[in-house]
């Protein structure tokens, strides 16, 4: 079967090689001159397979009116005449209930584990390097109420398989002696030592690379897709600059950009774009060598290999990669306060790109009303922890087998009940 994969950053890739791996004719279409040149270009590395907690939840709500105005602010809510928006924030208040917050978690959670047997599978498989680790993540927080709020988390992930250890301050230093040198307040913390890293744009290129060598995957790159051609319940050609392109099957892998071609068609999804930033630099003996998430001010720390990439803001800015200064200074600055004699005299790589959001959190997977069209997108904060697994899954669902595990939550259907 013919499959054309619009697409090409982690859930495009994942999807292409593992649908060549399954002996599919695969062809990937992208705008790019190579593949994760946009979200999945320089992501904060983690795969935080056991942070399942959603964005929308109760906790969130009192600090959305804390934030409201800051630039610093972890979530940045400037309102926009934006009608997506608006329909997408509605959707996320509704979510933000214990029972919602709680039934998202666990299908994040449940997709997460998944995935990190997905990975281990894809990197045994397909022996590409890509600076991973499997040191965990460490949480850390500042205040005695956040590291509270992330116990229970954890007590309520355990039920459903997630594994974490509760660390006092003085342990949180032995793991990670770099934080002696700073004057931040450390509380306590949690290291998530099932969770990995690894770099996003190495693993893409060099499981694009495996795939076209291995099992004859195409990519063509350099091509924008302008529109999908329906005819009745299935689509019969995608529009691009170079030409109609056909397949007997399509899967969309845009991130952010599926909307403006799905809408189009008659599918409508909740994917709305979040901005986030990240800076990277030569790591120095001072920078961490555990990968960190500071759950007080959600900054991600990951170390990929010789360098250290820090994480961090969600910004709704629409379909805009601007690097911002007055957002971006934010990052540096706590980076800086955490690990001020990493050497900040060399020049600081900064990049921002859109996670593509859903109001839930999960990603959207598998079938559409279009017969021959399937999702691999919206994976928001997560798509680099998710894609192996979500790869699996829609590979699972093209080839009509039972997926490895429950599809709820995961699918369109959610949002047309
Ligand atoms: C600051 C930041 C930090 C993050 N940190 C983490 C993290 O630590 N861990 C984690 O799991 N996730 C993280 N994420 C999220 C993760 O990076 C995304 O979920 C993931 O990259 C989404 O991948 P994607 O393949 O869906 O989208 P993309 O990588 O954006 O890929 C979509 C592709 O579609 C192509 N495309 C779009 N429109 C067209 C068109 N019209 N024609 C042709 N091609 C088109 C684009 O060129 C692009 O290559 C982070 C995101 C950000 C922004």
């Amino acid at each position: 079967m013919k499959v054309l994969i619009l697409g090409s950053g982690l859930l495009g890739v994942s999807t292409a090689y593992e649908l060549g791996k399954r002996g599919f004719q695969v062809t990937v279409v992208d705008r790019n001159a190579e593949s994760a040149r946009e979200t999945s270009f320089a992501n904060g590395g983690q795969l935080s397979y056991t942070h399942a907690e959603p964005w929308a939840s109760p906790s969130v709500l009192p600090k959305m009116a804390k934030w409201a105005f800051r630039d610093d602010a972890p979530l940045v809510l400037r309102p926009r005449a934006d009608m997506d928006m608006i329909r997408w924030g509605l959707k996320f208040l509704r979510n933000c209930t214990t029972s919602r917050a709680n039934v998202n978690c666990i299908n994040l959670l449940r997709l997460g584990l998944y995935s990190r047997e997905q990975m281990e599978i894809v990197r045994r498989e397909s022996g590409i390097s890509f600076d991973f680790s499997n040191s965990g993540i460490l949480h850390i927080y500042s205040t005695e109420k956040d590291f509270e709020h992330a116990k229970q988390q954890d007590e309520f992930q355990r039920k459903f398989g997630s594994q974490q250890r509760h660390l006092t301050r003085d342990e949180c230093y032995a793991m990670e002696p770099s934080f002696s040198h700073s004057a931040r307040t450390i509380v306590g913390g949690i290291h998530a030592f099932q969770d990995e890293t690894g770099d996003p744009y190495l693993y893409c290129n060099a499981l694009a690379k495996v795939a076209t060598e291995r099992y004859g995957v195409q990519f063509l790159y350099n091509t924008t897709i302008t529109e999908l051609r329906k005819e009745n319940d299935r689509i019969v050609a995608v529009a691009t600059d170079m030409g109609d392109m056909t397949a007997d099957a399509y899967v969309m892998a845009m991130g952010s950009y599926s909307p403006q071609l799905l809408g189009p068609v008659g599918i409508n999804v909740p994917i709305y774009p979040m901005k986030g930033y990240s800076i990277t630099i030569a790591a120095n003996e001072y920078c961490p060598n555990v990968s960190l998430t500071d759950g007080t001010h959600k900054i991600v720390y990951s170390r990929l290999g010789s360098r250290m990439r820090v994480a961090g803001t969600a910004e709704f800015a629409g379909l805009n990669q601007e690097i911002k200064e007055k957002r971006i200074a934010p990052i540096i600055k706590a980076a800086q306060a955490l690990f001020p004699k990493a050497d900040w005299s060399q020049p600081i790589t900064q990049w921002a790109c859109i996670r593509p959001s859903t109001p839930d959190g999960p990603p959207i997977l598998g079938l559409t009303p279009i017969r021959n069209l399937f999702l691999n997108t919206g994976h928001g904060t997560l798509g680099w922890t998710q894609a192996a697994g979500s790869a699996s899954i829609v590979a699972d669902i093209m080839e009509q087998k039972r997926p490895g595990i429950l599809l709820q939550g995961l699918t369109l259907n959610r949002y047309m009940a």
